[in-house]
């Protein structure tokens, strides 16, 4: 496994690849790897020739500077973990890398960035669209690998890929969880193991949500109920516990078991923001 920190590096590993049908695969990452990040490396080391794992956390997409400031951070054994699961290629970038002056484009999902995640983390979207465009054209990978449990981040890189013509195809991963159905996430590492007990509420609402949905409970009733349960839970604030359909990334009233539908979740357990989604009908 070699670790490069530069496009002009990159540049000069991809000029000796001379094999036809050869295949790149990224998995861009924040760092601070947990297993969920490393089901997506596995796909990619299989899926391609050649596989590349980006590790850079993105300033430009944290609305908040607490959050980016006590982003987690293990960089020896995250290149330990990639090495094991058999990555070719790292790329740890620095910012000034990335960002030699301050970008002034800004990108713009349309209602897709107008909801949950893009309304309650104004610019987040942006900064995501620049970054994994920017990843997109250093690397030039033929594959790209993100995971669902980012699902509105799903909905806004199909977007990026369509309407920027980027070739690359887009494999999409099943969200990792914990035995006891706490999604896995960099963030965790920051839960007291108080807050840690009391961030199940996530994962069982959105369970005992569907359980009902598909009882016939109307979904406005279902939402008001959990809700109510959050308010019960010290310590967990709940942001949003919305019913979408995840192409278009557009909300509903009403749940159709015929149609695509996702539950999307995000709530402050102590001072961690989590985010969860879970598909109805996938
Ligand atoms: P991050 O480092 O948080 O930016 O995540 C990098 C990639 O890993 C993104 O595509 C995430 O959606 C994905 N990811 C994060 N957590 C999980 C998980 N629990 N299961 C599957 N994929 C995940």
């Amino acid at each position: 496994m070699q670790v490069f920190y530069t496009g002009a590096e990159w540049a000069t590993i991809r000029s000796n690849f001379h094999a036809e049908n050869l295949s790149i695969g990224l998995v861009p990452t924040m760092g601070a790897l947990h297993e969920g990040h490393l089901d997506l490396v596995a796909q990619c080391v299989k899926a391609s020739t050649i596989s590349v794992v980006s590790i850079f956390v993105n300033p430009i997409q944290f609305n908040n500077p607490e959050d980016f400031e006590k982003y987690p951070s293990s960089l020896q054994e995250d290149l330990e973990l990639l090495e094991k699961a058999g990555v070719d290629y790292v790329f740890v970038p620095e910012v000034k890398t990335m960002y030699p002056q301050e970008t002034k484009l800004r990108f713009d999902f349309g209602s897709v960035e107008r909801i949950l995640e893009g309304a309650f983390r104004p610019g987040h979207f942006n900064g995501v669209g620049i970054i994994v465009s920017k990843l997109f054209n250093i690397i030039q990978p033929d594959l790209a690998f993100f995971g669902q449990k980012d699902l509105q981040q799903v909905a806004v890189i199909k977007r990026l890929v369509q309407d920027l013509s980027f070739p690359i195809e887009l494999k999409i991963v099943p969200t990792r969880r914990e035995t006891d159905g706490l999604a896995l996430s960099s963030r965790n590492r920051r839960l007291s193991p108080e807050d840690r007990k009391k961030c199940l509420i996530l994962y069982e609402s959105m369970i005992l949500a569907q359980k009902e949905l598909f009882e016939g409970k109307k979904w406005l009733e279902v939402q008001g109920e959990i809700s109510q349960n959050f308010k019960h839970c010290e310590g967990v604030e709940l942001e949003y516990f919305e019913l979408v359909e995840p192409d278009q990334f557009e909300l509903l009233n009403e749940f159709d078991p015929n149609q695509k539908v996702s539950i999307c979740v995000a709530a402050y357990v102590g001072p961690v923001r989590l985010i969860d989604n879970l598909p109805l009908n996938a």
